[in-house]
């Protein structure tokens, strides 16, 4: 296996990785840039980003990456194909492996692996991403206003999608596979406000119907039996999210999902010289401006770790020579 040593290693290209490697590049730290299984991250899938800022005519989510890698490339990170499979942090520096082949050994790595939306696995569903199939109301929701739409999830999420959907379109429904939500009581509460909100409850998704776009959902009560064709033109999948932190289990502390705990008001983990930004350790906001603002902060993070550390070895140096 061949071995390099660098000063900040960047895992993930979404957002938050591009932000990181321009503030690490711009700080002089000579960032490598691992760009994982999906270069750009979750926005490659979105179709029009309206509502970063600095775009007033919105922009695609594929052009985005482009552009946030280009400016990372610019002040000089090193951007690699290359997907991290596995990592050890009980040394340092810190060691990790590239494809199983490579081994990096990092002065600071930052983490922005993202985020995967959990998808049903249905007839249609891939074959109509981005053509009526999304899994985020916020980026897409714009796109059907006045027209009918379905929100497949009974948890916050589902509960934040729907209730954000009710105010632009005409109709929502939310299906819910149980006799009840999971959401919180507020958030239920909520829902009941809101006239054009039907629940679904007890039903399943069966099929999506639709060559160019969605023009369909088959819905089936799972109690009765009965199957209801809704004839809407978006479906929301909110089923929750899957950080992609599974490389960093046993390293590093993590929620029960597996969402990273970083410390409050920083991008610091509970490992020196590791951080992390972006979807990976955020099961809230989980928006692109977001990501690249907590990206930056990683990048500040490292600068200063690497610093005090340098200024630490500097003093060593001097008490060793006196
Ligand atoms: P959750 O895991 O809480 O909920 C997922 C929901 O999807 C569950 O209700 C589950 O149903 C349903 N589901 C899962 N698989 C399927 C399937 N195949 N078919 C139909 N339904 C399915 O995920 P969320 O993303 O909602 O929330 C994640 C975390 O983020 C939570 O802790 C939540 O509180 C938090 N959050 C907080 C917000 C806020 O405070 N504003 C906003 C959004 C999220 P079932 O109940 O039957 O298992």
């Amino acid at each position: 296996m061949t071995s390099e040593k660098v000063d900040c290693l960047i895992i993930g290209s979404g957002p938050a990785g591009y932000t990181a490697a321009i503030y690490a590049s711009r700080a002089g730290l000579n960032p490598v840039l691992y760009q994982g299984a999906q270069p750009g991250g979750q926005l490659t899938i979105t179709t029009e980003v309206d509502n970063y800022p600095g775009y007033p005519d919105g922009i695609t989510g594929p052009e985005m990456m482009i552009n946030f890698e280009k400016q990372a490339k610019r002040f000089g990170a090193d951007i690699r194909y290359g997907m991290a499979t596995s990592v050890d942090f009980t040394s340092y520096p810190r060691k990790v492996i590239i494809d199983g082949q490579k081994e990096i050994l990092a002065d600071a790595v930052i983490i922005s692996t993202g985020a995967s939306a959990k998808w049903l696995g249905i007839e249609g569903e891939e074959r109509l991403n981005g053509h009526g199939v999304s899994a985020c109301a916020v980026c897409d929701g714009f796109f059907f206003r006045g027209q009918d739409v379905v929100v497949v999830g009974a948890g916050d999420t589902a509960a934040e999608e729907a209730s954000y959907l009710a105010k632009l379109v005409r109709k929502v429904y939310l299906v819910v596979r149980r006799d009840e939500m999971r959401a919180s009581k507020i958030m239920q509460k909520r829902l009941e406000t809101l006239p054009n909100i039907e629940i679904l409850w007890n039903t399943e998704t069966v099929r999506l119907n639709g060559e160019e776009g969605l023009e369909s959902v088959l819905v089936k009560n799972n109690k009765t039996g009965e199957e209801t064709l809704l004839d809407v033109t978006g479906f929301f999948v909110a089923i929750g999210h899957k950080p992609n932190t599974d490389i960093f289990k046993g390293y590093i502390d993590m929620d029960e999902t597996g969402y990273i705990k970083t410390i409050k008001g920083s991008a610091h983990t509970n490992v020196s010289g590791v951080f992390a930004c972006g979807d990976a350790q955020d099961n809230v906001y989980r928006q692109a401006i977001t990501a690249a603002g907590t990206g930056c902060m990683a990048a500040l993070d490292a600068e200063r770790f690497l610093m005090e550390r340098e200024v630490e070895i500097i003093a060593d140096d001097i008490l060793e020579t006196n």
